[in-house]
Formats: structure tokens, C-alpha cells, sequence
């Protein structure tokens, strides 16, 4: 795999992953989008979704006064629409105050809504200036399950190391 060693905080978040030609690819669709699309009320976000056959999807955030549904979700709904059974990678990008595209990070219910259709998707990101790319389990470390979704007993907390 093209994993390196640079090191982040958190945990399970102790590495990034190399870009490839095909993670550029799928930010140009993404570009390409919000330059076609943009909109500074209806369509401020567009987001591209590459799935597991290798095919990219787009999605379109749509605003309106009260109501903003993210871009990632209608991509995500396109790929499954054509029956990808995972997700490789996504990306969304929205406009800086120059009309440029820019990646633009998952919002908290993306990061939700994005891992509950897989732990290992690639995410890229915007890394504080330059984009990287992790996985969504990396972005969500503790995602919300139910006591009856986990494999695992939680012990009550007590004082003291939980560990070992
Ligand atoms: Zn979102």
C-alpha cells in the first residue's frame, strides 16, 4: 500500500496515505462540478465519490433559507443507485472568497453518514492548507452505536488505567 509513517494525533489516526493520479482525478470531477454548478444559496458544495468498481459518482449540496442537505449525501445515494457495494474514496469541495475550489472537510454528519457505509473509505482533506487523505474511521474514531450493535462489553469507568 502507499502508506507512510507521518504521524497524526488521536486515535487510530497514526497514519496518512499517499495521493494518486486517481484521487487527483476525482477532485478535478468534483472541481469540475462546483465551477458548472455553483450556486452562493442552492449549491455552494459539490463532491465526487469514486466506488468500488472505480466509477466516480458526483453529488450537489442543496440550501435553501432553512434546509441544507450536504453534497456527499446525493453522491452517496448515485453510487448506490448503481449498485457499488463500497466506496473507494470521496472528496467535496465549496468556494473560497475567490471563486476557487477549494477541499472543504466533512461535516459531522457526513463523517456519521460516510462510515456507516464503510470504516475504510479515503477521505481527502484539507489538512490545514495542503490535502491529505485518511481514512473516514480516522476522521470518526468513536462513531454512535447502540449497546446492541457492538460486539464488545463496555465495563463500567472506574479510577485508574482501563487497560492491561
Ligand atoms: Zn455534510
Amino acid at each position: 500500500m502507499d502508506l507512510t509513517q507521518t504521524a497524526r494525533g488521536g486515535p487510530d489516526t497514526d497514519a496518512t496515505y499517499e495521493l494518486t493520479s486517481a484521487d487527483v482525478e476525482l477532485y478535478e470531477a468534483a472541481r469540475r462540478l462546483l465551477m458548472t454548478a455553483h450556486h452562493s444559496e442552492n449549491h455552494r458544495v459539490a463532491a465526487a465519490m469514486r466506488g468500488g468498481s472505480g466509477a466516480i459518482y458526483l453529488g450537489l449540496h442543496l440550501g435553501s433559507k432553512r434546509i441544507n442537505v450536504c453534497a456527499e449525501s446525493s453522491a452517496l445515494a448515485n453510487a448506490r443507485i448503481a449498485q457499488e457495494d463500497s466506496i473507494h474514496s470521496v472528496v467535496a469541495v465549496s468556494m473560497d472568497g475567490n471563486s476557487e475550489p477549494q477541499v472543504t472537510n466533512p461535516c459531522g454528519l457526513c463523517r456519521e453518514l460516510l462510515r456507516s457505509y464503510g470504516a475504510e473509505t479515503f477521505v481527502l482533506v484539507d489538512g490545514e492548507g495542503a490535502v491529505e487523505k485518511i481514512r473516514i474511521k480516522e476522521l470518526l474514531p468513536y462513531p454512535w452505536m447502540r449497546a446492541t450493535e457492538t460486539e464488545w462489553d463496555t465495563r463500567p469507568p472506574r479510577p485508574g488505567p482501563q487497560h492491561g
